[in-house]
């Protein structure tokens, strides 16, 4: 039985990406604040369009929740939410404070449209896991499926992706949803993700509650096997159909369903 409510934890989410795994929304706004606004998120429309960074969550706040969480057994840490982790400005300074009070691994999904600023990087450095949007491969595709920010440019995304690699010593993955919009341009997305140097790559498909049907698993099989031939032995390519999914046991359901919607029954 539930007993709190938390303002900014959330999960454990049990995922085929990070295990059994707390999650922190750094941004926790009530309504959705992102710099991207796609066509398949399942948190809804995003309401505040933004790429400005500033301080949403007081640190200190955070980590008084953290300490007030129950004894559980989680395999990691990840800094999402229903909006970009990125736009937070104490990012970095979150993840040392974590650190500093747990020992599983951090991770932070981000859209990557911040990536190629130098502060972001900085803080993304600290996480032992970043896992960096890439759904599309040019400017025309970023505006049908990820309806950025006017100020985010395609080529920005890219730059930035690659010189995060240079300097990223942890493992980064790329997150590629597959949907209608995108399926087209499986062999083009799967160029630019190999010249990223990315240490896996996932092809994903909106299986929880979304405003886009998801792709079946024989139109899944075909882009992983687009990916597979283009990344050779370079990049190991998971699927989400070929994972096994395990359904999530949250301490606190109303916090997780409003950062990642509901679970299909
Ligand atoms: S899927 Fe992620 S990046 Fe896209 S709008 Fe939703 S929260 Fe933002």
């Amino acid at each position: 039985m539930e007993q709190h409510h938390y303002q900014y934890i959330y999960g454990p989410v049990t995922s085929w990406r990070l295990g059994k795994s707390l999650g922190i929304d750094p941004v926790s706004t009530d309504e959705k604040t992102c710099s991207f606004n796609c066509v398949y998120c399942q948190a809804g429309r995003t309401t505040v369009l933004t790429v400005e960074r500033k301080v949403f969550v007081p640190t200190e706040a955070l980590i008084r929740e953290l300490r007030a969480l129950p004894e559980m057994e989680i395999d990691s840490i990840t800094f999402a939410g229903n909006g970009e982790p990125t736009l937070a400005k104490n990012l970095g300074e979150m993840i040392r404070a974590v650190r500093g009070i747990r020992e599983e691994k951090i991770a932070v999904i981000t859209n990557a449209s911040l990536i190629d600023r130098k502060d972001v990087q900085e803080d993304l450095v600290l996480a032992d896991l970043v896992e960096a949007k890439l759904d599309v491969c040019s400017a025309d595709s970023l505006q049908k499926v990820n309806h950025p920010s006017a100020e985010i440019v395609w080529e920005a995304i890219v730059t930035g992706l690659k010189t995060f690699r240079k300097i990223y010593q942890g493992h980064l993955n790329l997150q590629i949803m597959f949907v209608a919009g995108n399926q087209a341009d499986a062999a083009d997305i799967a160029r630019a993700a190999l010249g990223i140097g990315a240490d896996e790559i996932e092809i994903n498909t909106p299986l929880r509650e979304s405003p886009v049907k998801p792709l079946s698993p024989a139109e899944i099989g075909k882009v992983t096997d687009i990916f597979r031939s283009t990344c050779g032995t370079a990049v190991k390519v998971r699927s989400v159909y070929e994972e096994k999914r395990e359904k999530s046991e949250p301490f606190c359901r109303r916090a997780t369903e409003r950062r990642r919607g509901k679970e299909p029954e």
